[in-house]
């Protein structure tokens, strides 16, 4: 098969990339990058009647300037109506960020994160929607997704009404490294915290008239640990991973506030993940378990326990997709063309994906260059952009 000409403006492509990692907008602050994609997609010549956010913001449970940012272009040809998704926001670790180009890569100034995640997804749809319109490629309806504080918990997406996207019937979400890595699915992650309500006493004239909420929550860990719950956890109803993240006291505050007093408080917070929902439940469930042993072995000279609560809640659902799937199908079609080697992933994290497939609409996730993301290391590898780029208008462009 030759490869098909794709009429990609690299320079285009490119300044686009450049001015939207120059617009800072974290988490949570997604006005000023909304009003910069609106600018570029109507210079592109997108009417503004297409343009709209909806109120998502409204639905998520922390302050968010914006819903999320969607865009209806009718199609120039039947076919099932093609999602296109990215986020438009980047983590703190980006405010005050300074793009510059170093060779064939960009990068920051060392400081800051780069936000090539998911900046390169936001400029991409951007270039498909110039692409398409100044070319007249012929293409099924398109809606373009930016959704809003990915990054701080799968937000936007959560909060989706995917009545608001105009029936569409498969995405394309990019979100990724590499062209040639296609995410086909993703673990599901459950959040789990207990607090334990010990009691005070001098620790030096009556430690066995106290409880220590401390010694509780330790002893608990390592029960759960014992009973295999901690990290990678591999049990013959179900394979997953598990971390303690946070072991302190009341509002942020370390456990305990002095040596002689036994502790009366403790706060520890974790995740559970696992391709299978049911799963990550079960190892919060034996953490829960694991506190409920800790708090019958730690008792006061009465034989007295700690007061444990553990509560548990999904974060996101896990998904995966066949290879059958028509959109896997489609980008698999499309990689091919380019003459790219499909490498299929299952993410270890959660991304928009698991979230837009939960709400019909299977979604397989692309890369366009982003590298190193989350860290002052970030970079954005402007050939894996390239080639993100044209297989984004391949895939917008493909006969159904
Ligand atoms: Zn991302």
């Amino acid at each position: 098969m030759t490869a098909p000409a794709i009429p990609l403006d690299v320079a285009a492509a490119e300044a686009h990339l450049m001015n939207f990692l120059s617009v800072e907008g974290i988490t949570g602050q997604e006005a000023n990058i909304a009003a910069a994609v609106i600018a570029a997609l109507k210079a592109a010549g997108v009417p503004e009647s297409a343009i709209r956010f909806d109120d998502a913001n409204k639905r998520i449970p922390l302050p968010t300037q914006t819903g999320n940012l969607i865009v209806q272009l009718p199609g120039t040809r039947p076919g099932p109506r093609l999602l296109f998704s990215t986020h438009l926001d980047t983590v703190p670790l980006c405010a005050g960020v300074k793009p510059r180009r170093e060779g064939d890569r960009i990068v920051s100034d060392g400081t800051t994160a780069l936000g090539g995640d998911a900046r390169t997804g936001v400029a991409a749809l951007v270039v498909v929607a110039e692409t398409v319109l100044k070319n007249n490629l012929p293409h099924p309806p398109i809606t373009l997704l930016f959704t809003v504080r990915e990054e701080s918990g799968l937000h936007g997406a959560r909060e989706l009404n995917p009545a608001e996207l105009g029936g569409v019937e498969m995405c394309v979400n990019i979100d990724g490294q590499l062209a040639s890595e296609l995410i086909v699915g993703a673990v599901g992650q459950e959040n789990w915290e207990v607090e334990i309500t010990g009691r005070a006493s001098h620790a030096g004239v009556a430690p066995e008239k106290g409880i220590s909420a401390t010694m509780v929550g330790a002893v608990g860990l390592v029960e759960a640990r014992n009973a295999g719950w901690f990290g990678k956890v591999s049990k013959p109803e179900g394979n997953g991973t598990s971390n303690v993240g946070i072991f302190g006291g009341r509002d942020g505050k370390a456990a305990g506030d002095a040596t002689n007093v036994v502790t009366d408080y403790a706060f520890i917070k974790g995740e559970a993940r696992s391709p299978n929902a049911a799963f990550a439940t079960e190892i919060a469930r034996g953490y829960e378990a694991a506190f409920g042993r800790a708090k019958a072995s730690v008792v006061d000279h009465e034989g007295q326990g700690a007061e444990v609560r553990f509560s548990h809640v999904t974060a996101y659902p896990p998904f995966e997709l066949g290879q059958d799937t028509p959109i896997v199908e489609r980008a698999t079609r499309a990689l091919k063309a380019l003459g790219i080697e499909p490498n299929y992933l299952f993410s270890n994290g959660g991304l928009d994906a698991n979230w837009l497939d939960k709400h019909g609409i299977p979604t397989v996730t692309i890369g366009a260059g982003q590298a190193e993301i989350h860290t002052i290391k970030e970079y954005v590898n402007l050939a894996e952009y390239e080639k993100g780029c044209r297989l984004a208008i391949l895939l917008a462009t493909l006969d159904a």
